[in-house]
């Protein structure tokens, strides 16, 4: 069901990646400026992710031997920089998240511009990291994001919705790897419940909520695809979900051919694959205006 499907290292049928975005409490800082270090509430919350789940996922990562990936803002580099020692000492890949979480859509292109570049710093100066991949908070990304990927000569983006599998973009006569990811495997609408920033839904129970990432997982496997979570610290990392998770990563590790592995050794295999096959490739940008403004310029729609 898959067009021209990658084949995975080592005869996997699907490779595989759970992703944390550990945005610990950015998320109330970007939202409430005003009197975010008077809501006590929504801190602790985002300070659970790398005081309390990061350390629990760690345990379960090098008992199983797994190597993944995380997107951290810098601001949170700096807040909680043992949690960040510890992914890379484990071998874990700490990717790009923004700065403060801010939303790239809302900013200036300047305005972002010194945001990543603060960011960047931030990984270097605290720990010695160069990240080479990126996630777009809330997956906003846009073309001025993409101009400073570029810049910075990342190897991949992680943010678009547009393929089941990784895929290539081509933007300005360069081709970056997209590991894609899209709502249904983002733990955000089963778990989340953030008054303070918009969010509100019934929270799930750990069964109930991860149900439908298991059955994405099927579909991939059955596909030879790519089954990808996008998971955060504070939501997927509390007791319940996580022991629920950690029983399916030991029974399919025991039971099923595949691969885990790191965003940026995922993007480095479908580059190498790319450069002998077919792949999908979108060239970027989509449009250069929007469509709507076209279309009064023609005097088609009324404005
Ligand atoms: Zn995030």
């Amino acid at each position: 069901m898959i067009k021209n499907p990658i084949p995975w290292p080592n005869g996997a049928r699907c490779a595989c990646a759970i992703t944390f975005d550990m945005d610990a409490d950015s998320l109330i800082h970007i939202s409430r400026p005003a009197d975010s270090h008077d809501r006590l509430y929504p801190v602790s919350m985002g300070k659970y992710g790398p005081e309390v789940a990061v350390p629990r996922i760690l345990q379960t990562y090098e008992r199983l031997g797994l190597k993944q990936s995380f997107f951290v803002p810098g601001w949170c580099i700096e807040q909680y920089p043992a949690a960040v020692e510890s992914m890379l000492e484990q071998g874990h890949e700490v990717g790009h998240h923004g700065y403060l979480h801010e939303d790239p859509v809302r900013h200036s292109y300047q305005e972002q511009a010194d945001w990543f570049g603060r960011a960047m710093d931030a990984h270097k100066r605290i720990a010695g990291n160069i990240p080479k991949g990126y996630r777009a908070p809330v997956y906003n990304i846009n073309q001025g994001v993409f101009d400073l990927l570029l810049e910075y000569d990342f190897e991949y983006d992680s943010s678009l919705m547009g393929d089941d599998i990784p895929y290539m973009l081509e933007y300005r006569d360069r081709k970056l790897v997209e590991i894609p990811v899209h709502w249904g495997t983002d733990d955000w609408p089963p778990f989340a419940h953030y008054e303070e920033i918009g969010y509100m839904m019934p929270v799930k129970g750990p069964a109930d909520g991860l149900q439908p990432f298991w059955e994405e997982f099927d579909a991939h496997y059955e596909s030879g695809g790519f089954f990808h979570c996008i998971w955060h610290p504070f939501l997927t990392g509390r007791l319940a979900r996580w022991r629920r998770v950690e029983a399916w990563l030991e029974k399919t590790l025991e039971e099923k051919k595949v691969w885990f592995a790191p965003l940026h050794e995922i993007a480095r295999h479908v580059r190498d694959w790319s450069q002998s096959n077919p792949i999908r490739t979108d060239q970027l940008p989509y449009y250069r205006e929007p469509p709507l403004a076209s279309a009064k310029a023609m005097g088609q729609v009324e404005s």
